[in-house]
């Protein structure tokens, strides 16, 4: 998309999409309430309590219908608002015969739509603002070439879920599952929250480094990395692209040491947030550099050395939580205040969707297509 294709404030088609997500999101949210044993991931569904999905369905309803009105208001030309109440009416027709409350039989396999559904609406609420009005690329629109492509690794990253934290688990739970940590896991319960809090996202970063750092530096394990650098337009939605080999491997690498010492409940939870949190953040398009704080927590700014496309930077910045764990190996680039020019992987012609991003790591090897880049310097 151009400069001159970016959404123009006033001209009805902001509005228009608005509503056409919100009416996306509450025909979602029917369309898993009929099918709630299979659409629903079984660890969030004691949390839904038929009162709050009720108010929070007629909320965003009714969002997405003020959104449409806006964009017929704004504009006669745009058809955008007209779908949107076609969603809307379809929602409500399909909500309207849903059955009374009834028990939920647990299946042994579910696709989390209601993990996608709920995590789009809250990202979308607190990154799109920040990136819309503190930028830094502001000339970079939120519909840059392949955000589509971002899109598709989110959703399906999200509706499967649960499949992924089964693998992701599994080899701490073979390993580790037999060798008596009861007594060490409870002393490490017994330290106050934020020092557990603090250890909790030091360990996991420690071997989340060193798992990222295998795969930038085994050239066969690069290939599938390659595919979470090949965006050249990082923003909030762009952080999901992630090869499931690389997504796996490292999330099971740095999940290895949260299995050994068994951290409690709620540092466990906390600890998921926070990840969740600084992993979107650390891609946004945003200027905020959080002031000292940036030198002391990953910050969207650091990340993004970490994504240049100057040779400078390559191989530097791999923390996801800490800096002074690439200080440790000597992988820290200093980031001042400057930010990388550009990010990507340079001259590398790299296949763009999501299938053939997918299988190209396990036939072909990026550097094969490379012009200049030199693939010694990976
Ligand atoms: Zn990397
Ligand atoms: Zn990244």
């Amino acid at each position: 998309m151009t400069q001159k294709e970016r959404l123009i404030i006033g001209e009805g088609k902001i509005s228009g999409y608005l509503s056409i997500f919100l009416a996306i999101l509450c025909l979602g949210a029917t369309i898993s309430a009929y099918f709630p044993e299979y659409l629903t991931t079984a660890d969030f569904r004691e949390l839904y309590k038929p009162n709050y999905i009720k108010f929070t369905f007629l909320i965003v309803l009714t969002l997405s219908f003020g959104f449409a009105l806006a964009s017929f208001i704004l504009s006669k030309k745009t058809k955008l608002g007209f779908f949107a109440i076609l969603l809307i009416g379809t929602s409500i027709l399909l909500a309207s015969g849903l059955p009374a409350y009834q028990e939920i039989d647990s299946k042994s396999f579910t696709i989390g739509l209601d993990w996608l559904l709920l995590d789009i609406l809250i990202s979308a609420v607190i990154f799109i603002p920040i990136e819309l009005f503190l930028p830094k690329k502001p000339e970079q629109t939120k519909f840059h070439e392949e955000w589509k492509t971002d899109l598709v690794y989110f959703i399906i990253s999200h509706l499967l879920i649960q499949i992924t934290g089964v693998l992701v688990q599994l080899p701490a739970a073979l390993a580790f599952s037999n060798i008596g940590l009861a007594t060490f896991q409870e002393s490490i319960q017994g330290i106050w929250f934020i020092p557990q809090l603090f250890l909790a996202l030091f360990v996991s970063d420690l071997f989340q480094w060193s798992g990222h750092y295998i795969f930038h530096k085994i050239p066969y394990l690069w290939r599938f990395h390659a595919v979470h650098h090949s965006t050249k337009d990082i923003d909030w939605l762009a952080g999901s692209r992630t090869h499931f080999v690389d997504m796996i491997a490292v999330r099971a690498i740095s999940f290895l040491p949260l299995y050994v010492f068994g951290f409690s409940a709620s540092v466990f939870t906390t600890y998921i947030i926070i990840v969740s949190i600084q992993a979107v953040l650390a891609h946004a398009n945003t200027r905020i550099n959080f002031g000292f704080f940036r030198y002391v927590f990953v910050t969207p700014q650091y990340h993004h050395w970490h994504h240049s496309d100057d040779p400078k930077a390559y191989d530097k910045n791999f923390a996801i939580h800490f800096p002074f764990i690439d200080m440790m190996f000597g992988t820290y680039y200093p980031i001042g205040k400057a930010w990388p020019e550009s990010t990507g992987l340079g001259d590398v012609k790299f296949p763009k969707g999501f299938v053939r991003q997918f299988i190209f790591p396990f036939v072909k090897n990026p550097v094969d297509n490379n012009t200049i880049d030199d693939p010694s310097n990976r």
